[in-house]
């Protein structure tokens, strides 16, 4: 069993892009520049986006965060979208989730500019991706991709879980893998909460994605010896033992199924790093296009 290492993978993409934005300076040209508006005061999020902005310091990126009450109007945003959409200076952009209930998420992520769309959340991104057509692509699954690519593990022809069918995580990679390029190939079942037989399924799979947010839901008696695990979850369960009073896991009872499986990521530390390294990427692609 091999567990896949995310944080080193994510650490060696963090220092290719360092380099190249060292070569870039020395050349004259412009530092790429990630800025991140964040909505209220989410403890999460809060988190996320200064994992996110700490990463942009690390690659020798500017950065800039835009902060905004959780009372801020649907239109004074969409301005504030605009104005970020204008400024020459800033590469690309993040509009950290969830957003208040009172502003409509889509008109939101519909009003930032695609070419500066590096979470490739706009729908002429995901439609992109969708038919195959190079674009930013949403982070989580470009790190899933990626961590493929660089442990060398082909998906083609096997048969492929992935559990959870949000916009950002699941379908986009159950998109991705079915596609005809290097390491997917995939024969992909999309499952969610109204999937029957879900026990069924996984043991059936030779490789088992798994995006829903249920601390340890996937057991060992639902993995066939052998299969290829990434766990996408993120939760807080208690933990007294804990400063913090808590401790985060994923959606895979890790101890068990590691015992099955030839590969597995772990939480954390195994999908979570990348998806801001592929941010990250996804910032730098941006920035050259700017050249
Ligand atoms: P979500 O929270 O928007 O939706 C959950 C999905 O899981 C839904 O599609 C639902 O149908 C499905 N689901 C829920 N219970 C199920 C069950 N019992 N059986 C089958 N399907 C079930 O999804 P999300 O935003 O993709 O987040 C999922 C998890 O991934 C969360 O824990 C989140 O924190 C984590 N996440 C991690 C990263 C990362 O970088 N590692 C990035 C994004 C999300």
């Amino acid at each position: 069993m091999t567990i896949i290492d995310g944080k080193k993978i994510s650490e060696d993409i963090l220092n290719e892009i360092s380099l190249e934005v060292k070569q870039r300076t020395n050349k004259g040209y412009k530092t790429p520049h990630l800025a991140a508006i964040l909505v209220g005061n989410d403890g999460p999020s809060q988190t996320y986006v200064n994992s996110k902005i700490k990463a942009c310091e690390k690659v020798d990126f500017k950065s800039s965060l835009f902060s905004y009450d959780s009372n801020i109007s649907e239109e004074k945003l969409i301005d504030e979208i605009e104005l970020i959409n204008n400024n020459d200076d800033i590469d690309g952009f993040i509009v950290q989730l969830p957003l208040p209930n009172s502003i409509n998420q889509e008109n939101i992520l519909n009003s930032v500019n695609p070419n500066k769309d590096v979470d490739g959340f706009h729908p002429i991104n995901y439609g992109k991706m969708t038919i195959g057509i190079d674009s930013f692509i949403p982070a989580t699954p470009y790190g899933i991709l990626e961590l493929f690519k660089r442990c060398k593990i082909s998906l083609d022809g096997k048969k492929c879980l992935v559990i959870g069918r949000s916009q950002i995580v699941g379908r986009p990679i159950s998109i991705l893998l079915s596609q005809s390029n290097e390491f997917c190939n995939a024969t992909v079942t999309l499952a969610h909460s109204r999937t029957i037989d879900l026990d069924k399924l996984a043991l059936d799979s030779d490789v088992i994605i798994s995006a829903i947010g249920r601390p340890e839901f996937l057991k060992a008696e639902m993995v066939k010896e052998g299969a290829i695990i990434i766990d996408v979850g993120i939760s807080r369960v208690k933990d007294d033992s804990s400063k913090k009073g808590y401790k985060i896991v994923g959606d895979v009872d890790f101890k068990n199924v590691s015992k099955k499986a030839s590969y597995i990521t772990p939480v954390p530390g195994g999908v979570g790093p990348m998806t801001i390294a592929m941010l990250l990427r996804n910032t730098l692609v941006a920035c050259r296009k700017n050249d």
